[in-house]
């Protein structure tokens, strides 16, 4: 009997120091962790969203200019792949009619008619293209809006693709390295092949203070990037004192970019 009780207290204890050293083990494992603080020079907002005014980008002409394009595809590695149907695309250029196919009519087409649009991903309010992702490799960000791609849990398996109504992905059907025409920003990571891409509103820039590179590139000040639920903001502002149209809007995506025309 002795020895029972005395086997029972030892068991006892040990239960009680195992239990009590567990948060001491949590503390120590924290304390080990590296401290990661926010940037307080990064941009941050509620709803990040895109103002673009047409009429500024055509001021070179009905095709526009490209150096958004071009800015975007340097700063994040785009493979120039060399033929239309396996091209990569974070930022491009259409038609109205393809880009607006509901809005389109006889009359405003005489104005509008075979004008290029820039397009990129609208960071829909509900994207569709999180909804249907199998892995959560596409989700939308709490804290600002941004619709983000993790390459690394992307499977290939294109349901985003399929799921967004804007064809604002593309997918890698083959190694995009050696497609890279531009010399390699070493600070943005490469893709690879089975893997979808598309803009993220140059999330990285952000979070060292920077506006995207589209933007930022924009010499005539066509792309107007803000906080939408900032009403001071400059996208505010310009949505107050124009008309602007969004794509699809009749699909319930909730489309973040805004065209004046
Ligand atoms: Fe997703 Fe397409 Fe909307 Fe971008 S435009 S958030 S890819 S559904």
């Amino acid at each position: 009997m002795e020895t029972s009780r005395r086997s029972f207290l030892k068991a006892g204890g040990l239960c009680t120091l195992g239990l009590a050293s567990l948060p001491a083990a949590d503390a120590l494992a924290q304390a080990a962790l590296p401290k990661v603080m926010a940037n307080p020079t990064a941009l941050v907002g509620k709803k990040w969203g895109m103002v673009i005014d047409m009429k500024k980008c055509w001021e070179k002409g009905k095709e526009g200019c490209k150096d958004c394009v071009n800015a975007c595809h340097v700063t994040h590695n785009v493979p120039d792949i060399g033929n239309v149907k396996e091209e990569i695309k974070w930022i491009w250029q259409d038609e109205y009619e393809h880009a607006f196919p509901g809005q389109a009519t006889h009359y405003n087409e005489e104005f509008i008619h075979g004008k290029k649009f820039i397009l990129l991903c609208n960071h829909c309010t509900n994207p569709p293209c999180v909804r249907v992702c199998p892995t959560k490799a596409t989700f939308k960000r709490k804290e600002d809006g941004i619709v983000m791609m993790d390459f690394h849990r992307c499977i290939g398996c294109r349901f985003c693709m399929a799921g967004c109504p804007y064809a604002s992905r593309s997918f890698n059907f083959k190694e995009p390295r050696p497609f890279i025409k531009t010399e390699l920003n070493q600070t943005f990571p490469t893709r690879e092949r089975g893997v979808v891409e598309k803009c993220s509103f140059c999330e990285e820039r952000l979070a060292k203070g920077q506006i995207p590179a589209c933007v930022e590139a924009c010499k005539p000040g066509a792309l107007v990037f803000g906080d939408l639920e900032d009403p001071k903001s400059e996208v505010r502002k310009l949505l107050a004192s124009h008309y602007t149209i969004q794509r699809k809007l009749e699909l319930g995506t909730g489309p973040n970019i805004f065209y004046i025309v």
